[in-house]
């Protein structure tokens, strides 16, 4: 298939925006082994390769099966073929542009050690290896136009999903009824596939933050929480709602609207600056105050790209500064033992003045 033209134009963005950390790093030349890494620096789609880029030159290393694909779909780099990496890699580091000596850097967190010991006993005593963390990975961290189209499209697969199968869920049916027919419609939609398992988690199953639907049957009287989410051109959306079985009782209106307001507020103060942490805080103390604090047990949201959890993103852990081009899930939830639970989870982009929230699905809490 021919590379679309705004990919090829994304990827001479990203190489320079990498050969710019690469030189502020005085680094000549980066092995990149984290294949999202790779699939997002080079365009390459197939399940394995590695990716050099130096300061001129980009080789890409693809086993027999990938040559042809890697061709096609990789324009900027060098393609070349091996079939033991560990044997082939020090001579094609040294044909690189400006290897000849410098300053080779790897991903410390992603290269397997055997590899990293082959290497240093192979290569030419004029290149020094340098261990680098997350140089790719941040650059992942800030959307590109063609990566949230991708992004905006899968999230309209799951919209659309939520709303069809509103209708057909009913007491009586299975948690996985209702997975398997979410799997199918986001499939329909023109998904490759679930961007990850599909939750389906009925009455008290949902205390459970990443409970996997089973054979419980759904109740009237239950509130149902559904978490799924579509990949398109390899990018997922991330979406959770919660809906009830018939008409919610007083308790769960007020857990399922302290939960609303808490990801309202969030949302609210989601701007380039402010810190993952202090967005987190917002929505953890808006439940503490409402006398839930200690049912919310995880992060707000993650960065989403490539991966689902695709970085550090909102929680009282997280290292991030929000910046224009990120995209953050924002999800708080409450979780009673024996009880049950609600999350709802929304797709947000930072803009330069604010956020916009990309999932249009409504978060009314529905009766079915
Ligand atoms: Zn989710
Ligand atoms: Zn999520």
């Amino acid at each position: 298939m021919a590379q679309n033209a705004d990919l090829g134009m994304a990827i001479e963005g990203r190489l320079a925006k990498l050969r710019s950390k690469l030189a502020e790093q005085r680094l000549d030349a980066i092995l990149i082994t984290m294949m999202d890494n790779v699939r997002y620096i080079s365009g390459f789609t197939g399940s394995t390769a590695t990716a050099i880029v130096g300061k001129s030159d980009a080789v890409l290393l693809v086993d027999p099966r990938y040559t042809t694909q890697a061709n096609d779909e990789c324009r900027g780099f060098r393609i070349v073929e091996y079939r033991r990496v560990t044997e082939r890699l020090p001579r094609v580091i040294a044909e690189v542009e400006g290897m000849k000596a410098g300053s080779l850097g790897f991903e410390a967190d992603y290269l397997p050690y055997s590899e990293y010991k082959s290497l240093e006993e192979s290569r030419r005593s004029n290149i020094s290896l340098v261990d680098t963390q997350r140089i790719v990975d941040d650059l992942r961290l800030i959307k590109d136009a063609q990566e949230l189209d991708a992004i905006k499209y899968a999230i309209a697969i799951s919209d659309a999903c939520f709303e069809e199968i509103l209708v057909q869920i009913k007491p009586g049916l299975m948690e996985r009824d209702v997975a398997i027919a979410i799997d199918f419609c986001m499939r329909k939609h023109g998904a490759s596939k679930p961007a990850f398992d599909t939750i389906v988690a009925a009455g008290p199953h949902a205390a459970l933050p990443h409970a996997q639907p089973g054979d419980r049957i759904l109740e009237r009287g239950q509130l149902l929480k559904m978490d799924f989410g579509a990949e398109y051109q390899q990018y997922p959306s991330d979406l959770t709602r919660t809906v009830c079985l018939g008409q919610p009782d007083a308790k769960q209106r007020e857990v399922y609207n302290t939960v609303l307001e808490a990801q309202l507020k969030a949302i609210d103060a989601i701007r380039p600056g402010i810190a993952g942490k202090d967005v987190d805080s917002v929505a953890r103390d808006h439940i503490a105050a409402a006398g839930y604090g200690k049912y919310f047990g995880h992060g707000l949201g993650h960065s989403l790209g490539r991966g689902v959890h695709d970085g550090p993103g909102l929680s009282q852990t997280s290292p991030i500064i929000l910046e224009p081009g990120m995209v953050m899930t924002v999800e708080p939830g409450i979780y009673i033992p024996g009880w049950g639970g609600v999350r709802i989870e929304d797709d947000v982009l930072v803009t330069d003045d604010g956020c916009e929230i990309l999932t249009k699905a409504t978060k009314e809490l529905l009766a079915l």
